[in-house]
């Protein structure tokens, strides 16, 4: 049985003081509904300089909600001018790193390799990667839906340890930030081939344990039609994460 899983990406918004202000009052408005996050774990993952803030105030309250990081190096330390170690975000005990975002993808040339470095890394610090894959529009004409994602995460697996726990989150590039969300079908299709992927590499235990979530304009008013599907374990949610009232409607989503 896997635990549903909504995850907020801030992607490069609100600063380290707003950071605390919207964590708190996160917090309030799903103790407010009584959220049982048995139902569904809440995940946030504020910019590298917010993570400090939101570590401090998630364990001075014990707020039941986990956070991660946006990115990592795949270097441990060293001269990488501007880039951030996984052993520093474990020192400030995050859970998750998302990893291989089509924004690092397209933005800064990340390759599948590049991803897969990281992955590697993350788990060398005991981090829970959220590896991101996820097909262009013009992918999508010219090779289907899942030819791409498919060898995004078959690269991105290579020299992982299953047992160590991963996260996968399936993105298709032409429903990020653009109000046109993929149909739970098409969700539904890849991420089952993408579990079909984890399965052949990790094995069928790991498979089975892996959450697999949906991204791209999830908004509470879509999210239970995509968890409605099997192979869809929760979202990946990129602008209504910004929002309290939306985000707490969509952990709070009833299939
Ligand atoms: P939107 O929810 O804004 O479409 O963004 C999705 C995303 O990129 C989350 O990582």
């Amino acid at each position: 049985k896997r635990t549903p899983f909504i995850a907020g990406n801030w992607k490069m918004n609100l600063d380290h003081l707003q950071s605390i202000a919207f964590v708190q009052k996160l917090a309030w408005s799903l103790a407010d509904a009584k959220h049982d996050f048995a139902d569904a774990e809440v995940a946030v993952f504020p910019p590298f300089t917010d993570l400090r803030s939101v570590q401090t105030l998630i364990a001075a309250d014990s707020l039941p909600l986990a956070y991660g990081a946006q990115d990592l190096s795949a270097h441990d330390s060293g001269a990488y001018t501007g880039e951030i170690s996984g052993a520093f975000l474990a020192q400030l005990d995050c859970t998750y790193v998302i990893i291989g975002h089509s924004e690092r993808r397209t933005l800064h040339h990340e390759t599948d390799l590049d991803v897969n470095a990281k992955v590697v890394a993350a788990q060398r610090h005991g981090l829970v990667p959220v590896i991101c894959v996820g097909e262009t529009a013009e992918d999508l004409e010219a090779h289907g839906p899942s030819a791409v994602p498919v060898r995004q995460l078959r690269t991105a697996l290579a020299g992982v340890d299953g047992s160590k726990g991963i996260v996968v989150a399936y993105e298709p590039v032409w429903a990020i930030g653009s109000g046109q969300a993929a149909t739970p079908e098409q969700a539904q299709q890849v991420c089952e081939a993408l579990r079909g992927v984890i399965a052949e590499l990790l094995g069928a235990d790991v498979a089975a344990a892996t959450r697999i979530l949906y991204g791209g304009s999830v908004k509470a008013t879509n999210i239970a039609s995509f968890l409605r599907e099997p192979d869809v374990d929760g979202a990946l949610v990129g602008g209504a994460s910004l929002d309290i009232d939306e985000f707490s409607s969509i952990v709070r989503f009833k299939k």
